[in-house]
């Protein structure tokens, strides 16, 4: 997503538009196959462009216990200035600098780093899932364990009986 600053006027503009999701890094590509919702308000004083975005999505995890695939809806925000500069890799860590020739913002790194920190450590289809039997692998959540039959071994059948 580009943002002409070209014949900006100072103050607030708004943009909106739905991106595919063609930003993302690599590693987390298969987490957001959906399509974004993307909100821009840009501040424009003097040369700075503060920019404020609103992301919205709809997600794809993979729940860390059971395994199974589930979406989440994504709502995260950021914000970031810009900074125009005719100083030669000026550094500053607050600032995004732009030379003075340019004639619009990409907010494609700006996009992905957000999405990135915003990524979740720990992926729960729900609160309380039940995951999967160390033993059999059943998804405890819809099925029953099935260790005890897989235990009724023959021969501990034939000591049964010989009880019996
Ligand atoms: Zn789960
Ligand atoms: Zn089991």
């Amino acid at each position: 997503m580009k943002i002409s600053i070209q014949s900006l006027k100072p103050g607030v503009s708004t943009y909106k538009e739905r991106i595919k999701p063609d930003f993302i890094e690599q590693n987390f590509v298969r987490f957001y196959p959906n399509d974004f919702d993307v909100d821009v308000l840009l501040d424009k004083i003097d040369r700075d462009f503060r920019v404020r975005v609103y992301l919205s999505s709809t997600a794809l995890y993979v729940c860390d216990r059971c395994l199974e695939e589930y979406t989440e809806d994504l709502k995260t925000d950021t914000e970031q200035i810009y900074k125009i500069s005719a100083e030669q890799n000026p550094v500053d860590d607050d600032f995004v600098f732009v030379s003075p020739d340019t004639t619009e913002i990409d907010l494609k790194d700006l996009l992905n780093e957000t999405i990135v920190l915003s990524h979740p450590i720990k992926m729960l289809c729900k609160e309380d899932c039940k995951g999967l039997c160390a033993g059999c692998g059943a998804n405890l959540n819809n099925e029953e364990c099935k260790c005890q039959e897989a235990d009724s071994d023959p021969r501990w059948e034939e000591l049964r009986k010989l009880i019996k």
